[in-house]
Parts: C-alpha cells; structure tokens; sequence
C-alpha cells in the first residue's frame, strides 16, 4: 500500500485544488495524509509582526477547511505548528516504508523557496519523491515561465498580455487559461497512520486540533476587540463571495473598469467594497485565481465587455505579472540591488510621521479614514493605497516605501509578499512600471478626483472618522478650512478633537518633487559615468 502525504501550503480550499486531483488519479497511490503547517518561522501567535486581522482569517479559513474536508471525505486533515522542514522530518522518520510521496503546491515566495530547498535536502538520502504542484495559487505556471529563455520581465500590461498569447489559446472574450477542477468525489485516507501521528511524539507537540483553533479565534477577538472585521476567512465565504460579487452580476463584470470604481466604497455601507472584494481569499488560497478568471469568462461571452488591463481579466493578469517579476528579480522586497526599483534618497525613517500614519492622525481626513479602515477590517479599496502610498512617499512625507510595506504587509487580509512590494514599488514612482513620479495624488480630493470619492452624503469618512461625524460634507475632505463657527456647531475643533493636517501639502508635494528630480538626475549621472 504506498502512501502520500499532501501538504497544503498556500492552500486552503478543496476546489480546483489539483493537489487531490493528482493523488486521486495516480495509480501509485493508494492512500494520503493531508496536512497543513502554520510556520513557526513566520507565524507567532504572540509576534506582532503578524496582524491581528490576517491572524483571525488564518484561523477562520483553517478552521472551514476542515469543515469542508470532513463533510466531503469524512476526515480531517492535520493542520500542524512548527517549523515546516522540521514537521516534516518528523513525519517522515515516525512513517514506514510505504511512505513513497511528498506533494505540495509551488510557492514562489523566497522564504518558502528556501524551506522547500532544505526538504529537498533532506529527502535527497530517502526513496519518497517530492512532487511540487504549479500553477495552483497562479493561472501561470511561474517558474516554468521565469526559466524559459525567451523570458523577458514584464513592465506593462502589453508584456504581460504577450506572455498569456504565449502559453493560453486567446478567444474573442479572453484567454482560455484551463479548467478549475471539481474536487474528487472519492480520496483514501491512512487513517491509522494519522491518528498514530495525533497521539505519540514528535508529532503531537506539533498538533493543533479545531478546539485549540477556535479557542485562540476566541482569544484574538477579546483581546482585539474585533467588531468591524468585514472578511470572514475560508473557502466557503469565499466561493459565495465570487457567486454574490461575479456569477450574479454579469452587467457589474461587463463593464467593470477599474479606474472607475469608487474608492470610499458603497454609498450606503462603508465597510462593502466597489470592487470585488476577492483579494483576501485569492491571497490565502480559499479561492482560485484560475476559477475568477473562468466565471468573468462565461458571463463575458456572447455580451459586450471591457478588456484588459481595466477589466477584472485585466486585474489578475496584473496579479500574474507581479509575481513572475517576483520570482525574477533579485531582491524584489528591497530597495538596493533590485533592478525594478531607483535608488532615492528617501528621508531619515521619522518616527512621528510614520505614527501619524499608521493611526490615521494625520490631518487629512481621506488619507485617515483609508489607515483606520486598514487597521480594522485589513482591506482598503486599491486607489485609496494608491493615495496613501503616495502621501508616506513622493508625496507628502517623503519616507522610504519599505516602512509603509512593513506596515501594509502586517495589516492587510489580503497580504501577498508579491503583490504587496510590486504595488509598493509602482506607488513609490520607483519602478520601471511605475506612474510618472510628478503625478501625485491631492491627499484631499474633491469629486472630480480620479481618487473617485464619493462627496455628497461622505458616510465613508464619517464612519471612520467619528470626531467629523458631524461636520458639513462641503469642508470634511480639508475640515481646518471650515471657519470656527463651523468647527464650533459641528463639535469638532481642529487641532483640538481632530489634528491639523500635520504638513502644508502644497509645499511638501513642491519639494519632493525636487528631490525625486534631483535623485533622478543623479541616478542618470552616475549611470553616465559608469558607461
Ligand atoms: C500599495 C499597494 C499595496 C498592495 N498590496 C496588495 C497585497 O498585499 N495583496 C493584494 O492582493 N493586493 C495588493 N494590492 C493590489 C490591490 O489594491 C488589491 O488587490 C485590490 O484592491 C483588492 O481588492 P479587490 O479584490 O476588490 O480587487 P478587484 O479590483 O476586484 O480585482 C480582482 C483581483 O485582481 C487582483 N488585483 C487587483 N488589482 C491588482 C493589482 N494592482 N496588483 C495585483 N493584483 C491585483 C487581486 O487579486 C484582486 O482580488 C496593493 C495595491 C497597492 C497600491
């Protein structure tokens, strides 16, 4: 009887999971074990590095995993804390000679890559074949395309357009990227093996059961004070979310654009999203890209639609991009060495600032409501990061990228190493693919923006920023301009109950400018002098 063991890495759903796919159609394999590993290295329950938002949709997305595994194969799978190659290890020094496979999804992320590596390493001396799945978190299949001799890094939505023709059939209403598959009816399990595993150590040190799991959930939101947590983690949120948000709405994906969309979100609910609202559970792996991309197919076909790079298709080739430049260019989350990024003379890391930013004490309402929507739900619309990005860098504070990463990277559900430091990097007007450094964002806009703010009822910063619960919608985007008798009937005094803006956005936008020219110009010099 040869045996598997499946590890779910950035993989936390059973549809069009090609992991059981392959078990279920190799004739090698008898029966799996399924497993998940929260990383030690990574994950500290205690560790501030991790929010408590992104920490709460882990658990609620493991916990409906096993919800759903349980209800479609009758076990569960055995989700385990440590560190991934030492689990590992354990695993395969307590199993018997029947344990012929390791298989995982591929993860391009360096971090991952070198803990993969090292189980490599210590399988090299074993007879158990380590199968790594492509193109389970992407519609790409990543390293394969980075290694092909032709590839070149893509820098705009035509390159990354060039790379689909090249490895998906095109038809009239988009790419045929493959199938998402339906999962298995039927898996074997080596049940005696798993609850052998549970019950002696090593592996029971390791062993984290659904009670331990909903107790920290429980924990996480006592100690957080977790009320306006939008994203509910897991698979099954997720597919209702693309069925409420895609399926649904044919006319919404038909003429999705998404230069369009509004970044304070809906009118009559500032916590629901103008957009899809997809990312958490693409990021997590509860849903996959390639099924998203399949559903817009379907509703695009035989109807008149928007095309990329502005459509939803546009939106996931660009997620494409990103993480093929992620895995090509050395030190892609850096500022030195990273050919995708100018080396600019940022300011000295300022302590204040960047306080003032994270909190959403900045004085600028919209910039505000955006950080304290960040801090309690994990989310933000894409131009509302657009708008922040630019005011901690080029714009207003002229701080380095990399604080504000650190920051987004902590907080974000949708937190994605490739995607978070590629978009960092376009913001901060650094990379090849970036926005022309001069066109920056008014931190205050007003309702012909292209920050597409809505103006009228202002809901959004209201409910964000109750010290201006109060105040008249035509002063609350720039509030020190309303005169004191306004301030005064509105109960809120700048300076006093809200802060003023904490610098003169006019003269910060005209000096950084200055300095990203001067920055610029030495960059072309020294790269002169080189030659
Ligand atoms: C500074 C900054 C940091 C960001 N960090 C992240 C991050 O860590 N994780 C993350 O998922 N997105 C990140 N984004 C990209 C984008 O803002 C979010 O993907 C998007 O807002 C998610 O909302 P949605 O699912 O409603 O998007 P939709 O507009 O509905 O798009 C559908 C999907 O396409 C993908 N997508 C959309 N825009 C982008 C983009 N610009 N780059 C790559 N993929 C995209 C996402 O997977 C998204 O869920 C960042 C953007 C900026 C400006």
């Amino acid at each position: 009887m040869e045996k598997a063991i499946v590890w779910f890495r950035n993989l936390l759903r059973i549809h069009d999971n090609p992991l059981l796919n392959w078990v279920h159609s190799s004739e090698e394999i008898d029966v799996i074990i399924p497993i998940y590993i929260i990383d030690k290295e990574w994950f500290n329950q205690d560790s501030n590095e991790i929010g408590h938002n992104r920490k709460k949709f882990l658990f609620e997305s493991l916990l409906d995993l096993n919800k759903n595994f349980k209800k479609k194969y009758g076990t569960n799978i055995l989700i385990l804390y440590g560190k991934s190659s030492e689990v590992i290890s354990s695993i395969i020094e307590s199993s018997d000679s029947e344990l012929k496979y390791l298989i995982c999804d591929y993860c391009s992320e360096p971090r991952k890559r070198n803990s993969i590596n090292e189980i490599k390493d210590n399988l090299s001396n074993s007879s158990i074949d380590l199968k790594i799945i492509p193109a389970v978190n992407t519609i790409l299949n990543i390293e394969m395309i980075v290694q092909s001799p032709n590839y070149v890094n893509p820098k705009s939505a035509k390159d990354i357009d060039k790379i689909f023709r090249e490895n998906f059939e095109a038809g009239p209403n988009g790419y045929f990227v493959g199938k998402s598959l339906s999962p298995p009816d039927d898996l074997r399990f080596d049940l005696d093996a798993m609850n052998n595993m549970i019950d002696k150590y090593p592996i029971k040190k390791y062993h984290i059961t659904d009670d331990m799991l909903k107790n920290r959930l429980i924990k996480l939101k006592l100690d957080f004070n977790i009320v306006d947590s939008y994203f509910i983690g897991g698979e099954k949120e997720g597919l209702e979310r693309l069925e409420r948000k895609i399926s649904k709405r044919p006319d919404f994906v038909n003429s999705f654009k998404k230069p369009d969309t509004i970044s304070t979100n809906k009118k009559d609910n500032p916590l629901e999203p103008t957009t899809t609202g997809l990312s958490p559970y693409l990021s997590n792996g509860c849903l996959s890209p390639r099924l998203v991309w399949n559903e817009c197919l379907k509703i695009h076909f035989n109807s008149r639609h928007e095309n990329p790079p502005e459509s939803l298709h546009g939106q996931l080739m660009f997620r494409e991009m990103f993480y093929l430049l992620s895995r090509s260019v050395k030190n892609w989350d850096n500022d030195v060495g990273n050919s995708n990024c100018k080396t600019i003379r940022w300011g000295e890391y300022n302590n204040e600032k960047i306080k003032a930013w994270e909190s959403g004490m900045t004085g600028f309402p919209y910039i505000d409501a955006m950080m304290r929507q960040l801090e309690s739900t994990g989310w933000m619309h894409h131009l509302g990061r657009h708008a922040v990005s630019c005011f901690l860098t080029r714009g207003q504070l002229w701080q380095n990228w990399k604080y504000g990463r650190d920051i987004f990277e902590k907080k974000l559900v949708d937190s994605d190493w490739a995607l978070n430091n590629g978009n960092w990097l376009w913001l901060a007007g650094v990379a090849p693919f970036s926005m022309p450094y001069y066109r920056i964002y008014n931190p205050c806009p007003d309702s012909k923006s292209s920050l597409n703010v809505e103006t009228i009822e202002t809901k959004f910063i209201r409910h964000w920023i109750p010290e201006l619960a109060a105040f008249p919608s035509k002063y609350i985007y720039e509030p020190h301009l309303a005169p004191i008798d306004v301030q005064e009937s509105s109960e809120c005094i700048i300076g006093t109950d809200y802060p003023y803006p904490m610098v003169d956005r006019k003269l910060s936008r005209k000096e950084n400018l200055i300095l990203f020219k001067q920055s610029n110009e030495r960059i072309s010099a020294s790269k002169k002098h080189n030659f």
